[in-house]
């Protein structure tokens, strides 16, 4: 048998006032009906009180350490944004910002969400004079990722990005006393400064002013990591995989770890994505693979905004289109549904709050589990586990683990 691990992203949350999480809130006939058809439990995605980004959750999710696997953000963009990386790279996110000239304040961290295609920017900021090799790349509205190549260089660098308006860019700093990082942050001060100069003067930054709209006339960094390979899920496990997602960060992860990452037409990772293409996607996938792990990214995005019907909403609209899977789920694949994380709507952020997980399939004991929700999946037989736990745990489930011992 195959499976299919569901991960809809930031799921988790904790009570409103009204003493009601977004799930415990939203209509979900269809996705309790698994609950009760499914076993159930709740999962420390890293472990108990660890507040993951979707990066860390994915790798623990995927059965990889994060702690020791994880190279960062910034690569991890890279690779998701296709940029193809070499052993010792450092990449970094960017973001276009606008900068007010006269007091060095940022006024918008995504410069108006400028949308591309930006090669002309592009271009212009390759054209500086580092002394290093690097490519900017740009790829996707206001996002970026920058790649220094050469040896002596370290990725143990602060952010340049403050992640908040009104105030300035950062001085990128050494993280350890090394030569090395005291040398990269250097570069990328200078990058910095550089782009601030190609960028204020470039002929499309003028126009976007005639047409009051913010300019791109600046350059946030983050998330500096240094690109090293990592032993495939393939032999890691012994099976093939898929990735379905739409954000750069999870197909990152993916690619990563040496997964197909497939593309699908309408998969936005904004609320109007194509949750039925996806599974469509998914379930096609299966033929020639061993599993596929879906991302949804919406739920995350409401949390983030603080959007507690957005959120309601959202897991409503995933409910609709969920017995796509379910439906093949009770005979022929064992499904997983989890979160990645805890995004609590009141906190905006990622928590470090156990995720409810239901799994359902041919194979499993189901257990008393009457819906899908925080409070009642940690009554289920699943009871408590780990994400390293899940691939062992749906390897089993579809009859694709290997004897340990005679
Ligand atoms: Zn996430
Ligand atoms: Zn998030």
């Amino acid at each position: 048998m195959k499976f299919i691990i569901l991960v809809r992203d930031g799921l988790g949350d904790r009570p409103n006032a009204k003493n009601k999480t977004p799930l415990e809130a939203a209509k979900t006939p269809n996705i309790d009906a698994m609950a009760r058809e499914g076993i159930n439990g709740i999962m420390d995605v890293i472990s108990p009180g660890i507040r993951p980004g979707s990066d860390t959750a994915h790798l623990s999710i995927l059965g990889y350490n994060p702690y020791t696997d994880y190279i960062g953000r910034g690569p991890l963009e890279a690779l998701g944004a296709d940029i193809a990386l070499k052993e010792g790279d450092i990449a970094l996110r960017t973001n276009f910002a606008t900068i007010d000239n006269r007091t060095n304040r940022i006024i918008d961290r995504r410069a108006g969400r400028i949308k591309g295609p930006l090669k002309e920017l592009e271009k212009a900021l390759n054209g500086i004079k580092l002394p290093v090799d690097f490519t900017f790349h740009h790829t996707i509205d206001h996002r970026g990722a920058l790649v220094l190549k050469g040896k002596n260089l370290s990725a143990k660098v602060s952010d340049s990005d403050p992640h908040e308006l009104d105030a300035q860019i950062n001085k990128i700093r050494a993280l350890d006393g090394s030569k090395e990082a005291k040398e990269t942050a250097k570069i990328l001060n200078t990058f910095t400064e550089k782009a601030r100069k190609v960028l204020r003067e470039h002929p499309l930054n003028e126009k976007r002013k005639k047409q009051g709209e913010p300019p791109a006339n600046g350059i946030l960094m983050r998330g500096a990591g240094a690109y090293r390979e990592i032993m495939p899920f393939e032999k890691k496990f012994g099976i093939r995989g898929s990735c379905i997602a739409a954000t750069a960060l999870v197909k990152g992860v993916a690619k990563h770890l040496g997964l197909d990452v497939i593309s699908v037409p309408g998969a936005t990772g904004d609320e109007n994505t194509d949750i039925k293409g996806k599974f469509d996607f998914a379930l096609k996938s299966l033929e020639t693979r061993d599993f596929c792990l879906i991302n949804i990214k919406a739920t995350d995005n409401f949390s983030h905004d603080g959007d507690f019907d957005g959120k309601v909403e959202m897991i409503g609209r995933i409910d609709k289109q969920i017995q796509t899977l379910s439906k093949i789920a009770k005979k022929d694949i064992v499904l997983a549904l989890l979160g990645d994380h805890t995004t609590p709507v009141d906190y905006k952020n990622h928590a470090g709050d156990p995720v409810p997980i239901c799994i359902l399939g041919p194979t499993v004991r189901k257990d008393e589990v009457k819906n899908f929700g925080e409070r009642s999946c940690a009554n289920g037989n699943l009871h408590r586990l780990r994400g390293n736990d899940l691939v062992p745990i749906m390897m089993n489930l579809s009859g694709l683990a290997e004897l340990f011992g005679g």
